[in-house]
């Protein structure tokens, strides 16, 4: 099903995903802060990127690269001159607008008026600050607006101390800035987002059999964690949408409320960004084969995603409304390694008979789980807060328990429930969550 922006976005404030950030001081434009549930679905996203990317390969190693770099590296990589986009005022509501993302490029969205376009001007993307307490020209430092140039100035560093080898990548998850013209469309496009960027060497008459590995890898990413493959697509770039640095891109798209619209991208980046490097640092960053003793500069491909653009995917994929006896279940199907509680325990009542051992058993299943324990309200309405948010296996602890040493695990999907065992209950959880 597809979803209304503002279901999301009120789903988000309701129930702690996502809060307008600096909110009490009436809030900051297109800035957001992840409440409990969101930062927990985000952590999520980056852990199960991480884990495909780097955990479950022997080929690709983590970086963890400073924010603020050399302003050289920006000089070197071409961002200082050509990382912009057009920028052009509405002359009637002196509105700013970005000119390759409008519908018609002659009239302005927001007053509606025609031809009152100043002439384009390129707009540099990079957030600029001072390092140190004087603010001269000397000093004028970037925000990193990629991760990715973190990644190719420690190359070298990387490949010589894990002697790497032909092909390789090198992973990273972190924040990127990028001063937007027009952010918007919730968290979909924000000036501070988190990136996660890999990015692989490979000889370069190899670089187009990576180029579709990758393009292949990361889509069933996208399914395996449960994604509607309606919803997905591959959408190579034309030519003159190419970045400065990339021979060959395609775009997995999502279809967003507002239409296909990119999650993550997908660049052939040549050997652009090391030969550039190079150049500018007097560092050779060439490739050295010993048993074809020839020294050469490596391809690179580049899966780059943003890991709060795809949470929010994730969640619009997820959000599902059905019937049931006669009342609406909003039910988020999210997959269990990307629910902010994989389990739930309620006590069927507050009685302290029943909160001792129950609150006991969740002490002991937090262990294994992100776990929330709620005592509150109907156990009904308890119920709706989990599918709600997503949970997938509620736990409920009754006065039977007391006698059987068993509990009612309830299914988020299906609502099917089952008696289970205490004993019994991480294995049969373990076996339902996929966890291990
Ligand atoms: P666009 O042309 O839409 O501004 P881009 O194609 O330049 O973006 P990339 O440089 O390819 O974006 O960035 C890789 C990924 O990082 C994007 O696919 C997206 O998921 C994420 N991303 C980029 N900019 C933003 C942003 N402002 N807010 C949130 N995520 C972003």
């Amino acid at each position: 099903m597809t979803v209304a922006l503002e279901t999301i976005v009120n789903l988000s404030k309701r129930r702690g995903f996502v809060f307008q950030s600096s909110e009490i001081y009436g809030g900051i434009r297109s800035t957001y802060d992840y409440g409990p549930l969101g930062a927990a679905l985000l952590r999520n996203v980056k852990d199960a990127w991480w884990r495909s990317m780097v955990q479950y390969r022997d080929n690709v190693v983590g970086l963890d690269s400073a924010i603020i770099q050399a302003r050289t590296v920006w000089q070197a990589s071409g961002h200082e001159d050509t990382f912009t986009d057009p920028l052009v005022e509405c002359r009637n509501c002196n509105a700013r607008h970005r000119l390759d993302k409008l519908d018609d490029p002659d009239r302005c969205p927001t007053c509606g008026k025609s031809g009152t376009f100043t002439e384009p001007m390129q707009f540099n993307l990079m957030f600029r600050t001072h390092t140190g307490p004087v603010e001269s020209d000397e000093n004028m430092v970037y925000l990193r607006p990629e991760t990715a140039q973190g990644i190719f100035i420690n190359y070298e560093n990387v490949r010589r101390t894990n002697r790497m080898q032909l092909p390789f990548g090198i992973a990273q998850v972190g924040k990127s800035f990028r001063n937007e013209i027009t952010p918007g469309q919730f968290v979909f496009r924000t000036r501070e987002f988190d990136q996660m960027e890999m990015e692989f060497f490979c000889r370069p008459e190899e670089a187009s059999r990576w180029f579709a590995y990758w393009q292949e890898q990361r889509l069933n990413w996208y399914l395996d964690l449960g994604m509607d493959k309606d919803k997905l697509r591959i959408r190579p770039h034309e030519e003159d949408e190419l970045s400065h640095y990339a021979a060959e891109t395609v775009d997995i798209e999502f279809a967003f409320p507002w239409g296909w619209d990119e999650l993550e991208g997908l660049a052939n980046r040549t050997d652009f960004d090391l030969k550039a490097h190079s150049e500018v640092s007097g560092q050779d960053l060439r490739y050295y084969d010993a048993e074809a003793d020839e020294r050469f500069f490596p391809y690179v491909i580049e899966p780059a995603a943003g890991a709060t653009r795809l949470t929010f995917a994730f969640l619009m994929d997820a959000y599902h409304t059905e019937e049931v006896g006669g009342e609406t279940r909003v039910v988020l199907k999210l997959h269990p390694h990307l629910a902010p509680y994989q389990v739930a325990v309620l006590p069927l009542s507050k009685k302290p008979e029943l909160l001792g051992p129950a609150s006991e058993l969740a002490d002991r299943l937090r262990r294994h789980y992100m776990l929330e324990f709620d005592v509150t309200q109907s156990i009904g309405r308890r119920y709706r807060r989990q599918d709600e948010i997503g949970t997938p296996y509620v736990v409920t602890y009754d006065f039977d328990s007391l006698d059987d040493s068993a509990v009612t695990v309830r299914d988020r999907d299906t609502m099917a429930q089952d008696r289970v065992s205490i004993d019994r209950l991480t294995e049969y959880l373990d076996e339902r969550l996929k966890l291990i």
